[in-house]
């Protein structure tokens, strides 16, 4: 009998509603706190930045299932269901006994899994009566995913994008512009947080502390208009969620239960979109399944970070975070994973840690572009550079169930690809990347200083 490689559900099989897992948790996050009163977030104290809905999404701790907005679902039949595809390709390269499964993320218009948030951001936004929405973006996966979002849901959206990336990267620049979004190099002359560090430091490159500062700023100032996040937050876990209730009807689909589930970790909103549908059944029924959360080696949180209340951001403008955390000071390497160099790790995912309901590894820079690569000759896919983290941590797996002569299922989360970050190939082809890592004392340096917050 010929073998299924590709599952995909009918449209009307495309889930109805999103999983928040706060609800089904023993044990709840710790609360986010107000940076000026470090009393314990209200919705209302968000209501200035987010929409209502997104809002209230963020602090909700009782209701499991969150609908989708009829509208949100008709724009996710765009590009949804995406394949859940067995990797056969890998498996033989690999010579593992393991069944390796990955989730195809970099199916969606944007080339990640980023639209998933940005199409309910936008949408939430549009019904609050907001006309304008302002985002920053590094790398410019985010920032592309909310310009076609906010075209669809006709808003018009500013994006700080950080400048380095924005001279680096012309090709993000020109897809947010494609999609009508307007784009300015950070810092710019367009803020009051901008122009100060222009007017001290006139060649600065820009970081994505600043970007943020100048982004919420703008929002601030302007009648009618709001910011948005991708990742990091509740709600974007939360919306990010239709992977793994895809991906679960797509498993039983191929007959199968993973053993392991893998997605690369920036501030966690992949991991989690994966995770937490089967982790529900680690908690609710006693199902065994490991979550593995892939970070790069140069920006540590999980796997080096300590675990205590700081900031989302370098300015300090964010509520209080009970994180995995490398300092809101900590400015990681330059690694090509752009979407990966963030210096903590959210609520959720910091509290599932803590407990040991997950667990995380460290992948170095040379070896991640190594299975990237492997993996494009095998499968057919260019991932991206932050997706090349979870393809290495699958494959160390499958390289273990060798070891052990074990049958594994191993599913992972193709977060994006990596097309738009060909240069980032041809430095690694050329023999030109460098691996980055921290030592301790550079992260306990960094840590020392933000000890005092709470
Ligand atoms: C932004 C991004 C990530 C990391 O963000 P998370 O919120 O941790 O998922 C991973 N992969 C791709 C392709 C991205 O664009």
């Amino acid at each position: 009998m010929e073998k299924t490689k590709k599952f995909l559900l009918p449209e009307k099989e495309i889930p109805t509603q999103w999983y928040n897992i706060v609800a089904d948790m023993p044990t709840k996050p710790m609360p986010m706190l107000h940076p000026g009163t470090k009393q314990p977030l209200k919705p209302e104290d968000l209501y200035p930045l987010f929409s209502r809905a997104a809002s209230d999404q963020e602090l909700n701790e009782t209701d499991a299932w969150i609908d989708i907005p009829e509208e949100v679902r008709d724009k996710y039949r765009i590009y949804r269901s995406t394949p859940l595809v067995r990797a056969y390709g890998l498996e033989k390269a690999l010579d593992t006994p393991a069944h390796i499964y990955f989730k195809n993320e970099s199916v969606s218009p944007v080339g990640s899994h980023k639209l998933n948030s940005a199409l309910a951001q936008a949408y939430y936004l549009k019904q609050d009566g907001i006309t304008n929405v302002t985002t920053e973006t590094g790398a410019g996966q985010w920032g592309t995913a909310l310009a076609f979002a906010s075209r669809a849901f006709g808003l018009e959206l500013a994006v700080y994008m950080v400048k380095v990336s924005y001279e680096q990267k012309p090709y993000r620049r020109s897809l947010m512009q494609t999609w009508g979004a307007q784009v300015i190099a950070s810092p710019s002359m367009s803020t009051k947080a901008g122009r100060k560090i222009l007017t001290e430091h006139p060649n600065y490159q820009g970081s994505l502390g600043t970007a943020i500062s100048e982004a919420v700023e703008l929002a601030m100032q302007t009648p009618n208009c709001r910011y948005a996040l991708g990742s990091v937050l509740n709600h974007v876990a939360l919306h990010q969620t239709i992977i793994g209730l895809e991906a679960e009807k797509q498993m039983e689909m191929a007959g199968e239960y993973p053993d392991i589930v893998i997605g690369c970790f920036g501030g966690g909103s992949n991991f989690g979109g994966i995770s937490f549908p089967f982790m529900r059944h680690n908690i609710l029924n006693g199902k065994k399944t490991r979550f593995i959360a892939a970070e790069p080696a140069s920006c540590p949180k999980l796997t080096h970070g300590k675990f205590q209340y700081d900031f989302g951001d370098e300015s300090g403008y964010t509520p209080l975070i009970p994180m995995f955390t490398l300092g809101h000071n900590f400015s990681p390497a330059n690694i090509h994973a752009g979407g990966l160099r963030y210096h903590g790790a959210g609520t959720i995912v910091s509290q599932l840690l803590k407990e040991n309901r997950m667990e995380a590894v460290d992948i170095k820079q040379l070896d991640s572009f190594e299975a990237g690569v492997l993996f494009a000759r095998c499968e057919g896919i260019v991932p991206a550079p932050e997706s090349c983290h979870a393809i290495a941590a699958a494959i160390r797996e499958a390289n273990i169930a060798k070891e052990e002569g074990k049958k594994k299922t191993i599913l992972f989360n193709l977060s994006g690809h990596g097309l738009v970050d060909m240069s980032a190939y041809d430095q690694y082809l050329s023999g030109n990347l460098i691996n980055y890592a921290m030592t301790d004392e550079e992260i306990q340096k960094n840590l020392d200083r933000i000890e005092t917050l709470v």
